[in-house]
């Protein structure tokens, strides 16, 4: 299998500029900065790299939407606030070749020609730091960055900056507020990071997987990485593999490839006696896959969106017969409830709600009509939100609970009676006080029809 990105990540001396050198790193640097900012844009528009972050947008295209401006020229920021659950693949890289994200981010600034660039990296990956401070440190005494590279007239800077810890900082005008030392309350847009992005500079904002394709794809060729993966999805993927599997890791697999083979071979497979449940294939925030889907599915863009689901960031979390799936909804329901920044009102009360309602249910406080109220509540916040949150919260909900529906049910079927008629709040403090009311009214305005009506 063709390694674009993994091939020289296994040698312990690759974080070192020498070694790493040697293995062929900054060669695409070397050659992409004798070409103009234009050719290099139509290379990677070509390769139809597309963004390894989660939303899969073509790179080459979000570059064309800057228009360069002498006096504001632009910034190109890294997005390594890698927080999605499940998700590890930038740590990877970061941490085995820093150089091959360092030259990426290079390719990427001088394709849109820019002169400073920010590496804005998670706040809990501060392991991280020494790695890349010397990477950075040695690139620069190699005259590779900054002034000057490669006695091109070319000057690039990147400066790292550690994010505030919250998930939120990893949305790309989340971020770029956090840059600007401020509070991460996402943008309303337009305008858009390409008009007025970072310190209102146009911006582009690339994920660490995605800039780290840039030195194959120049060394190589567009119609090379076309080459790999699918008519719609070229290159490779780098999964992040977790849950209930022998073999958990970061693998590198060319885009279309079988993910039950993935889950087999790379994975070795589910501990012994188990059966496959499910797979969420790219982060919490996707629709979750059922065995069944799983076995008909390839890890590339257009096959997960055939499948209801989305390739997101390539963080597979597996499941076996021993999981519960409502706890699962309820440990993932509480993240983007506490993870929510509240600017928002749907996301705010209504990711609340959801991780409130899910949450009594495992307790053993159902409301008849529950499982009906979470889908009116996932309905009002899709697509009623500043960011890309509130929806995120609502795909795992609504994909755990119709497809796994007999569990849901259980819960409120077994459920004492006694315990079943007033809402008396779930035990988690605050929100039973923030909810209680609400929750009143909207009993009082809803007709009590006996059976719930599932509506998934
Ligand atoms: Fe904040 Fe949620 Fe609104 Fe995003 S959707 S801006 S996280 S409240």
């Amino acid at each position: 299998m063709t390694k674009i990105l993994s091939e020289n990540g296994a040698f312990p001396d690759q974080v070192l500029l020498a070694a790493a050198r040697e293995r062929g790193a900054y060669a695409g640097l070397r050659q992409a900065i004798t070409e103009s900012p234009q050719d290099v844009i139509l290379e990677v528009t070509e390769s139809n790299l597309r963004g390894r972050g989660g939303a899969g947008f073509p790179t080459g295209r979000k570059w064309g939407f800057l228009r360069f401006d002498s006096n504001r020229p632009p910034y190109l920021l890294c997005n390594a606030d890698e927080s999605e659950p499940g998700t590890f693949k930038d740590h990877w890289l970061l941490e085995h070749d820093p150089h091959q994200v360092i030259e990426g981010i290079l390719i990427g600034a001088h394709a849109i020609q820019a002169s400073q660039a920010y590496l804005y990296i998670r706040g809990e990956y501060t392991s991280l730091l020494p790695t890349i401070t010397r990477a950075l440190e040695e690139a620069r005494a190699e005259g590779l960055l900054g002034p000057d590279i490669l006695q091109s007239g070319r000057s690039v800077d990147i400066t790292v900056v550690t994010g505030a810890g919250a998930y939120i900082c990893g949305e790309e005008t989340g971020l770029m507020e956090s840059l600007e030392g401020k509070r991460a309350y996402p943008r309303v847009r337009p305008p858009f990071p390409a008009v007025r992005g970072f310190a209102g500079r146009p911006t582009v904002v690339n994920n660490v997987e995605t800039l780290a394709n840039l030195p194959w794809i120049i060394r190589h060729g567009a119609q090379a990485f076309r080459a790999v993966g699918t008519s719609d999805s070229s290159g490779t993927k780098l999964v992040s593999l977790s849950g209930c599997i022998n073999r958990p890791g970061v693998y590198e697999v060319p885009m279309g490839y079988s993910l039950m083979q993935l889950l087999e071979e790379e994975g070795g497979g589910l501990p012994p006696g188990r059966h496959l449940k499910a797979v969420i294939p790219g982060g919490t925030s996707v629709p979750v896959l059922t065995a069944d889907e799983v076995r008909s599915v390839t890890i590339d863009f257009e096959s997960m969106r055939a499948a209801g689901t989305l390739l997101g960031s390539g963080g597979m979390i597996v499941f076996d017969d021993s999981v519960s799936m409502p706890q699962m909804l309820g440990a993932i329901s509480h993240f983007y409830a506490t993870e929510s920044c509240g600017e928002c009102t749907p996301c705010r009360e209504g990711t609340g709600w959801m991780d409130a309602i899910v949450a009594r249910l495992l307790d053993g406080h159902p409301q008849g009509d529950d499982l009906d109220r979470l889908l009116r509540i996932a309905n009002n916040i899709e697509g009623r939100t500043i960011c890309g949150l509130g929806d995120a919260a609502v795909q795992p909900v609504r994909s755990f609970v119709s497809k796994f529906l007999p569990e849901f049910e259980a819960l409120i079927q077994n459920a004492a009676p006694s315990e079943q008629p007033e809402w008396q709040g779930h035990g988690h403090g605050p929100r039973t006080a923030r909810y209680g009311p609400l929750e009143d009214e909207a009993r009082r305005s809803e007709p009590v029809t006996g059976q719930p009506t599932y509506r998934w």
